[in-house]
């Protein structure tokens, strides 16, 4: 059965808008296969731990209609799915790979590390471990060094702090294909002796990555293209351990429009923010399945159970697509544009609940005429100004308002014709344009049809405003 995985590290505010793409992306291989998506919480940095995050993290994901499987706050067969709770199966393959000369005990100092880096630094070396604490004293290198691991006992014995460090074999190819990007060869000489348990008995990723996907049987391995350099390490992991290698798909990392990375300075990247800017959750999914993709007809909405249909995780293409937020946007309307009246009403309910103060008729009335001027569900508030007020904006033309209150005063049957034919008049007379009533009532000068918005508004209401703007 296909397994796959989002493993977030509860280290910012809410999930990122790259991860929720690698999220849906998972999300959709599992489901394509009939298979589960799993959410493991990896918080092995105790540094950038942030409190609250993982139930952030859940709640947006969950806010985005991902629903997983098996994850922290539901459990599920190879629970638990906090890397926090699962340490004793870290140490004890930590030690596994000792036991078969895959990894060693490092003793270094900070100090000793510092200087090692330095001195590489200086001889124009990229900077790498030199297996000290591997190599015996007649500069031998072994696997089965008794008296390095007697020393090593000691070591911990006497509580010294310590670290197991990837014993990388020198000079050896080491290969994986990848889904997206087809074989991918690195040599092991390029690679560290990578930490992989720490001092505080946590596991670095790779460690804890590892041991996890394996124990919880994740089949495909999606995730973004920074951690590529990170795979061949992990490669040598199951070789060592002797376990299968899963599938690898590493996707594009998502750009700003100047094409550097996403990032916080340029683009809000919190996925939580799209939803409070009042972007619907389908479209942002739709707008992420886009990102490196593209629909076979070329269509460019499409519901989520579509595009599970139609997703192949081999067409990703693997170059950096750009995040467009005026694309995104674009979208967003079409998605509102095509809500029902009843489905609209209720999703600005839900997002602007001052909307229940109005009359379910005004409300009612209100939703063809939203519908096709709303970008976002934030537009509600701003469009619909007018209702929730009673004061017109400062600086009315007091003038323009009488002639106003009194030609509306004489309409006995109040609708938006009766309403136009009076604006009409007045703009003829006075030679000035329809943005004149939109600055006098709402201060802007466009918004929704005026005559639709004081019909729904009412006469009395709009004479009320209208005789206040006047004294
Ligand atoms: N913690 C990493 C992340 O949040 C996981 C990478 C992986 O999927 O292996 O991106």
């Amino acid at each position: 059965m296909v397994r796959t995985r989002i493993p977030p590290s509860p280290t910012g505010q809410d999930i990122h808008i790259g991860n929720l793409y690698t999220a849906l992306i998972n999300f959709a291989v599992a489901k394509k296969n009939h298979g589960k998506f799993i959410i493991r919480i990896e918080d092995t940095d105790r540094t950038r731990f942030q409190e609250g995050a993982e139930e952030k993290i859940l709640s947006s994901v969950k806010a985005f209609g991902l629903h997983y499987d098996e994850g922290p706050d539901i459990g599920g067969p190879f629970a638990p799915y906090r890397q926090s709770e699962r340490l004793p199966l870290y140490k004890k393959h930590a030690e596994e790979l000792i036991e078969k000369g895959a990894a060693y005990y490092c003793f270094c100092t900070k100090e000793r590390l510092d200087e090692l880096r330095q001195q590489q630094i200086k001889e124009k070396k990229t900077p790498r471990y030199d297996k000290h604490c591997l190599i015996l004293e007649n500069g031998e290198r072994t696997r089965l060094d008794s008296r390095r691991r007697v020393d090593a006992r000691r070591g911990i014995e006497n509580g010294e702090p310590y670290v197991v460090r990837l014993n990388v074999p020198a000079n050896k190819t080491i290969t994986f294909t990848d889904v997206i990007r087809g074989e991918i060869a690195i040599n092991s000489n390029d690679l560290d002796d990578q930490v992989l348990l720490k001092s505080d008995g946590f596991p670095t990723y790779h460690l804890g990555v590892v041991v996890d996907d394996h124990a919880m049987e994740i089949t495909t391995v999606i995730r973004a293209e920074e951690w590529i350099s990170s795979t061949p390490k992990h490669v040598l992991l199951y070789q060592a351990f002797g376990w299968e290698l899963p599938a690898f798909a590493h996707l594009p990392i998502i750009r700003n429009p100047d094409k550097s990375k996403l990032s916080k300075r340029k683009n809000p990247v919190w996925a939580s923010w799209y939803l409070e800017q009042g972007f619907l959750p389908e479209t942002v999914l739709n707008y992420l399945a886009l990102l490196g993709w593209s629909h076979p007809k070329e269509e460019e909405i499409f519901s989520l159970e579509t595009f599970i249909d139609l997703f192949e995780l081999s067409d990703v293409k693997p170059v950096g697509p750009v995040f467009d937020l005026v694309k995104l946007t674009w979208m967003n309307q079409q998605y509102l544009q095509n809500k029902t009246d009843a489905q609209l009403k209720k999703l600005i309910i839900e997002f602007s609940p001052r909307a229940t103060k109005l009359s379910e008729e005004t409300l009612t009335a209100l939703m063809p005429l939203l519908k096709s001027r709303m970008q976002t569900l934030q537009d509600f508030e701003a469009q619909t100004w007018l209702f929730f007020t009673n004061k017109l904006p400062d600086g009315t033309d007091k003038e323009l308002a009488a002639e106003l209150l009194e030609k509306f005063t004489g309409i006995t049957d109040w609708n938006h014709a009766m309403i136009f034919a009076e604006l009409k008049s007045i703009m003829l007379a006075r030679k000035v344009k329809m943005s004149v009533f939109y600055q006098l009532f709402t201060g802007e000068k466009h918004g929704l049809p005026l005559p639709e918005v004081l019909e729904i508004l009412g006469k009395d209401k709009t004479l009320e405003l209208l005789k206040l703007a006047i004294v």
